[in-house]
């Protein structure tokens, strides 16, 4: 709506040099679905490096991406003198279910003269747009109007998918009996009979209600969008069950939780309420502060309103990977107890962490720290390049995972993961490297990165080798110090 491609150039702020950048990186895009294409293209890019044996110049502060040939193997020459360093970032953007040994070797070079290799270079010129046009068009927001106290249920039952096993197994699911607690203007707070409601949860509910309803919901609505009103009812229903505290047979304790199907109107129960709601744990003994809690479900709550909702299609929007919903979520929460230490998993261990998981739980990485500390600083990166237009844009977004991702920045996922993981270099557990020494070994997961310092102890011409295993889609940077 109202996007010209004039627009789309401003948005991203092309300087010449990454235009053309652009269009080298795209043909490997292209090229990636023609491997014979593109392995013909790479063969004659790395036999200028390997059989000229070509000192090349690299520029210090200069991001270099270097070309990787259809098997996934990178081969390039550093010159060394004393003090000499490069940073190096090698990626994956395979499939982040699984994980790919790369081998990183090293051989020595006769000293030689000649031009520099003509490697592509990087500038980091995807700057942070002005506002001028808007990715989300609210024009079918259906406000909360405020209804008459008499038409809340006093009582409604609801259903919990409490036992392990299939989601669509009724017999796995409980019933809840739930009386309401409490009202207020946007608010209808329900608490499961099955906990004595004493004056302790009287004011947890007080506590709630004062935070959802002045702080959580404006703030949520202001930087990201209102909750679309999925049962009418006027108001968010938000229903407080000991249940979260031992969900799959006593597993598994959460603090908070919003489901999916609750948003959509084609699913019936007990595998859907049709209501815009979450839930949350009156048990949970946490530092994280109710305030954090409430911010990250009820962005859940309203992507999902959003995505659930029938469309003019006559169906939803497809769902959205899970990566990309705990980043999002993440993003709009305080950097506080939640965040912390799943940061510091990541930027401890990265190539162990995959950005991109569809699925966590069929991937076996559920509430994976260092997955959910990934996806939180790529969301909060991105959204600081784009600005929040960026997540309005991801909840009308027509697909789902990276589709959607290149649709609302118009720009290529591999290159957009380049340019974070530059960024992430700083912070990012390093590994050092003396070239004159060891081979390396690695397994790096897909959609992760590792990072590297490479030096030498001698002056010399060295020759990189870095292959990576089938499917590894590798992604070398290069950055003289
Ligand atoms: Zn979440």
């Amino acid at each position: 709506m109202g996007r010209t491609s004039s627009a789309r150039l401003h948005r991203i702020g092309i300087g010449t040099a990454s235009l053309l950048l652009l269009i080298i990186v795209g043909e490997q895009l292209q090229n990636r679905h023609d491997r014979t294409h593109r392995g013909a293209s790479a063969t004659a890019s790395s036999e200028t490096l390997v059989t000229k044996s070509l000192p090349t110049v690299f520029e210090p502060g200069v991001a270099y991406s270097l070309p990787v040939s259809a098997d996934d193997t990178a081969v390039f020459d550093l010159a060394f003198d004393k003090g000499s360093r490069y940073r190096m970032i090698v990626s994956s953007l395979g499939k982040g279910e699984q994980s790919y040994a790369v081998n990183l070797a090293t051989s020595l070079l006769e000293p030689t003269t000649g031009p520099p290799c003509n490697v592509p270079q990087w500038r980091q010129e995807l700057s942070t747009p002005a506002a001028t046009d808007t990715l989300f068009v609210n024009t079918d927001v259906t406000p909360h109007v405020p209804l008459q106290a008499a038409t809340v249920a006093k009582k409604r039952t609801f259903y919990i998918h409490f036992a392990e096993g299939e989601l669509i197994d009724r017999r796995r699911y409980a019933e809840v009996y739930a009386s309401l607690v409490k009202t207020s203007p946007r608010l209808q707070i329900y608490w499961d009979q099955q906990l004595p409601f004493n004056e302790r949860f009287q004011q947890l509910v007080d506590e709630i209600a004062s935070q959802f309803e002045n702080d959580v919901m404006p703030e949520i609505s202001r930087q990201l969008a209102p909750v679309y009103d999925t049962d009418g009812d006027g108001r968010f229903t938000i229903l407080l069950t000991p249940w979260l505290d031992r969900l799959e047979g006593g597993k598994t304790s959460l603090r908070g939780m919003v489901r999916g199907t609750d948003f959509r109107d084609d699913v019936s129960v007990p595998f859907g309420h049709h209501c815009d709601m979450l839930y949350l744990n009156p048990l949970a003994s946490s530092a994280v502060p109710w305030r954090d809690i409430l911010l990250h479900e009820f962005t859940h709550a309203v992507c999902n309103s959003w995505r659930m909702r029938k469309s003019s299609t006559g169906r939803p929007l497809p769902v959205e990977d899970d990566w990309i919903q705990e980043g999002m979520a993440h993003t709009l929460e305080p950097l506080g107890a939640n965040q912390q230490h799943r940061i510091s998993t990541f930027l401890a261990a990265p190539h162990g962490y995959p950005l991109v998981i569809a699925d966590y739980y069929r991937a076996g990485m559920w509430r994976n720290d260092g997955c959910r500390g990934a996806t939180s600083l790529f969301h909060r990166w991105i959204t600081g390049r784009y600005g929040n237009e960026f997540m309005r844009g991801m909840l009308m977004a027509p697909s789902h995972g990276i589709a959607n991702i290149e649709a609302v920045c118009e720009y290529h996922f591999d290159e957009l993961f380049r340019l974070w993981t530059i960024d992430l270099m700083s912070s990012a557990t390093t590994r050092s490297w003396n070239v004159d020494q060891s081979r390396q070994f690695l397994e790096l997961h897909g959609t992760s990165a590792s990072f590297w310092e490479l030096h030498a102890e001698s002056e010399s011409q060295t020759r990189i080798h870095i292959s990576g295993e089938p499917g590894s889609q590798l992604q070398v940077t290069l950055i003289r110090l």
